[in-house]
């Protein structure tokens, strides 16, 4: 069973079950407030609070991270993306449980305007 953080809404949507993709310990959902065509969160479903932290993972469940990043993006149908993950609230972070952003658009024009300014957006 993997460790959960009382009041941490991801812990509650990991534990709620309604995702875009699923596995072993990863799970992806739609952001709730996009700021792409395509804006979906993959997220561990052990709770870790941020990136700092990322030695708390195998390097065996790290790699499978990052594939189950490029899985998702593919099975949405992205080819062309960023992946981005906000570390401390001087970054941006807003929700401390630790999650990757995975932005398409479907115009390139949109996307090269959302890459220069991706780190005020987010
Ligand atoms: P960050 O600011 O990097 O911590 O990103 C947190 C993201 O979580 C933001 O893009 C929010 O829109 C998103 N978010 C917050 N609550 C929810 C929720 N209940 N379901 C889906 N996405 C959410
Ligand atoms: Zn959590």
């Amino acid at each position: 069973m993997p460790s959960r953080r009382e009041g941490c809404i991801f812990c509650d949507i990991v534990r709620e079950g309604t995702y875009v993709a699923k596995s072993r310990g990863f799970v992806a959902i739609h952001d709730i407030n996009p700021k792409a065509d395509t804006h979906l969160l993959v997220i561990p479903e052990r709770h870790v609070d941020t990136f700092r932290e990322i030695g708390e993972f195998h390097a065996s469940e790290a790699k499978h991270m990052l594939e189950f990043i490029a899985e998702t993006a593919e099975k949405v149908g992205l080819t062309d993306y960023r992946v981005v993950t906000n570390v401390g609230p001087g970054a941006g972070q807003t929700v401390f449980h630790l999650h990757w952003h995975v932005l398409g658009s479907a115009n390139k024009h949109d996307a090269e305007i959302a890459s220069l300014t991706a780190v005020s957006e987010l």
